[in-house]
């Protein structure tokens, strides 16, 4: 599948009305690191970095940390490198991190909340990341963010780590970018100074769609019920849209459902113009988006949606198969 969409690697994600989305990949492991080449990916939009503390028994050190960072810093080759901060809990369990006895641990003390409460872990890897940074441009992001202050703390924690670390002449970023994951349907309606105050946003599909119709994505009896495509979600997606172009305020979406061609299409066509998926997804959706008008697409999706449908994803799949 690699091969059939490797003459669209150097090509831009454009529609036919030149409207140019960035495609991004999602990442985690080393390994997956020389499909940013292999894919055209404009950057790593999402890079998970929980697999290092999941595959060993201890906390990893700052040096072995920083170590591995740098190695994305420079395989990524001055594209940006999007990396979130430890997201432990929920489907992700670290034994020797957090106990494992808590009833509902998808919405329990999980991701930042660590971070926190006990913030010697988040620092630790702050300064890890800072340190591999080096001069460099480099975005790093909070998971699961129920609360503007919770933001806030941890992007000052950050500044403090960085102000710090420059005074001590270490090793720190250029251009470093500060922001939130929106994962909790709460920060959707946060202040507008939350939305200011962010340098970027990104949105986690798959925890937001599990909040927002209360549906543990872990379990397919539930899961499969609700569809993205579904008018409400849509709405709230379009709320945060709007928010973030009032703000200024970068958006992006990185969730399993940016790499679905039927979704992909419907996220641009909403107005998101960042979207972080697995490498392998990149070709078949940037094939899509250059032969789609974005703006028919959207016109089709605000007939379905006044045409009281539930869901548009007929009308988008429609739409699709007569490109
Ligand atoms: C998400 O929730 O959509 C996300 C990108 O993060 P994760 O899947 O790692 O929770
Ligand atoms: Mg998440």
């Amino acid at each position: 599948a690699q091969k059939r969409y490797a003459s669209l690697r150097d090509l831009p994600a454009q529609d036919r009305n030149g409207t140019t989305i960035s495609l991004m990949m999602n990442a985690g492991l080393m390994a997956d690191l020389p499909s940013l080449k292999g894919s055209g990916a404009d950057g790593v939009g999402l890079f998970r970095t929980e697999l290092q503390f999941l595959t060993r028994t201890r906390v990893p050190r700052r040096d072995e940390l920083a170590q591995l960072y740098r190695r994305v810093m420079d395989a990524a080759d001055g594209k940006r490198v999007h990396f979130r901060t430890l997201d432990i809990g929920s489907d992700k369990v670290v034994p020797y991190m957090k106990p494992q006895d808590e009833p509902n641990p998808a919405m329990g003390w999980r991701a930042l909340r660590v971070g926190l409460d006990k913030p010697g872990v988040l620092r630790m890897q702050l300064q890890a990341l800072l340190r591999a940074g080096n001069g460099r441009p480099m975005s790093i992001m909070f998971p699961f963010i129920a609360l503007p202050e919770e933001f806030t703390t941890a992007r000052d924690m950050l500044l403090r780590v960085r102000d710090r670390e420059a005074q001590l002449g270490r090793p720190v970023p250029e251009d470093l970018r500060v922001g939130a994951m929106l994962e909790t349907p709460s920060l959707g309606f946060a202040p507008d100074s939350f939305y200011r105050e962010c340098d970027f946003i990104s949105i986690g599909g798959n925890d937001l769609k599990q909040f927002f119709f209360a549906a543990d994505r872990e379990n397919e009896r539930v899961r499969r019920r609700y569809d993205t495509l579904d008018g409400s979600f849509l709405n709230f997606l379009e709320r945060i849209i709007a928010r973030c172009a009032v703000s200024g305020t970068p958006l992006s979406f990185c969730g399993e459902d940016a790499g679905r061609p039927i979704e992909a299409l419907t996220l641009a066509a909403l107005g998101i113009r960042t979207l972080s998926m697995r490498p392998a997804s990149i070709g078949p959706v940037k094939h899509l988006i250059r032969r789609a008008d974005l703006t028919e697409l959207r016109q089709i999706i605000q007939k379905a949606r006044n045409d009281g449908q539930t869901t548009v994803r007929a009308a988008v799949t429609n739409y699709l198969a007569h490109l």
